[in-house]
């Protein structure tokens, strides 16, 4: 069974975000219930909603998951645990050592205390759909459209730059 496919987001902007990324992906890509499908570009933003913080590192990843939508959830979280992420209360888009949203699963579309699904905000961010369209511009989010309209939609001003890199920016299995 090949599962559903889901679009995840990673950011940073505290402490070693490139490895820290690096470590999301790979640790995503250690688990059993997970399938890799694509790992976008590095890209360097500007901080979306509070602007007084640093830059932020983001990339997207698409993934086939065996499993529940919430287990993903449940796990994305697990991962910015391990990963240091603290969270201020105080602060609703502070500085994060690392956070992993979920953009799409499947065709799933729902809205619940811990979930909602698509991810609500995609649509009003560029760090979230320029590294999404790389990977898949014509995915249909559900209840939205199209990855590419929602692109040439979007009315956010900020755009992300890809780091160049000449290597992966994470370790392949
Ligand atoms: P934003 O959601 O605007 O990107 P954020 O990522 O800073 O803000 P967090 O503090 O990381 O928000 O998460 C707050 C809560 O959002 C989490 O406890 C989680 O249960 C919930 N949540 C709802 N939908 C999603 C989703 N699609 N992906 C990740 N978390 C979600
Ligand atoms: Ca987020
Ligand atoms: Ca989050």
């Amino acid at each position: 069974m090949p599962g559903e496919l889901a679009a995840v987001s990673l950011g940073s902007n505290l402490g070693p975000s490139q490895a820290l990324l690096a470590r999301a992906v790979e640790t995503l890509a250690a688990l059993e219930s997970c399938q890799l499908e694509a790992v976008s570009s590095l890209y360097k933003t500007r901080p979306w909603g509070d602007v007084e913080q640093p830059d932020f590192l983001n990339a997207v990843v698409l993934l086939r998951w065996q499993g529940a939508a919430h287990a993903l959830l449940q796990q994305l979280q697990s991962i910015e645990r391990q990963l240091g992420r603290v969270r201020d209360k105080k602060r609703r888009w502070g500085p994060r050592a690392i956070d992993l949203d979920m953009l799409c699963f499947g065709d799933l579309q729902l809205a619940d205390s811990d979930l909602t699904l698509p991810h609500p905000r995609m649509a009003q961010r560029r760090f979230v759909l320029v590294p999404l369209a790389e990977l898949a511009s014509d995915l249909h989010i559900p209840g939205y459209g199209s990855v590419a309209s929602l692109l040439a939609q979007c009315p956010d001003q900020d755009e992300p730059l890809p780091v160049r890199k000449p290597e992966p920016w994470y370790e392949q299995e």
